[in-house]
């Protein structure tokens, strides 16, 4: 797996993102929904510029809108986020009804029905992108650390969440890593490794280029995300509003 802040667990071809659409085009909302992860991701980063800027344009959120997808949905990325209230999907990377899949649960752990409902938006929606989109100060990753060092568990089904979570905290003290927001990009890259090891079935869309998977921590001042892993390599942070960026 890849280290935090070195995109890329596995070698990729090396791709092109298209000129990022930060300055707000008036098509927003209107345009082409991406097709592919490399579209798909910049359309997110543009997003996320225009919410961190302060300049959303709220694409997709009018009757018109609601009225056109009613009868069916092509969301271009899924998003397995953290539950965290200040971390909503479509606020946060400025979109709209139809454009995203979320599925959300504490610390972004992957049961069952998560794996179930990210291959679902894959394979019968077509969606080309897999976010795993974690935060810095994340409490789940603070209680599974506090539970783990105390070794007294949480009561009821927390449990689960804690569980989920150990065996990043056990990666970061192999390497070292003790700050909160460390072990927390850590998490988010154990969460995309261990959704293409449980599930054979993203595995092979990732495999045959239909889709990409990428872990991105999201900063609760700021508001903006940093990538932490992406497979295929084919993620990097935001560049800023300028030229084409051959990507690794
Ligand atoms: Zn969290």
């Amino acid at each position: 797996m890849s280290r935090p802040g070195s995109p890329g667990t596995r070698p990729g071809p090396e791709l092109t993102l298209p000129a990022p659409t930060t300055g707000a085009p008036l098509d927003v909302g209107t345009a082409p929904a991406p097709t592919n992860p490399e579209q798909a991701l910049a359309e997110l980063h543009a997003g996320n510029r225009r919410f961190v800027t302060g300049t959303p344009r709220h694409p997709n959120q009018d009757a018109g809108h609601r009225a056109a997808v009613a009868d069916g949905q092509h969301p271009f990325a899924v998003i397995v986020g953290c539950s965290d209230s200040r971390l909503a999907a479509e606020i946060i990377f400025d979109r709209g009804l139809g454009d995203l899949f979320v599925v959300r649960t504490a610390g972004h752990t992957i049961g069952p029905e998560v794996l179930g409902s990210v291959e679902y938006a894959v394979t019968v929606l077509g969606t080309p992108l897999i976010v795993v989109l974690g935060h810095d100060s994340c409490g789940a990753v603070q209680a599974a650390r506090a539970a783990d060092a105390t070794g007294t568990p949480p009561a009821g089904h927390l449990c689960a969440v804690v569980d989920a979570v150990v065996p990043s905290l056990r990666r970061a003290a192999a390497e070292g890593v003790e700050d909160i927001d460390g072990i927390v990009d850590i998490h988010i890259a154990y969460t995309v490794e261990a959704m293409l090891g449980r599930s054979a079935v993203l595995a092979a869309e990732v495999a045959a280029g239909r889709c990409g998977v990428v872990g991105m921590s999201y900063r609760l001042t700021a508001g903006e995300v940093r990538t932490v892993a992406a497979v295929p390599a084919l993620a990097v942070d935001a560049p800023e509003p300028a030229a084409s960026v051959a990507l690794a």
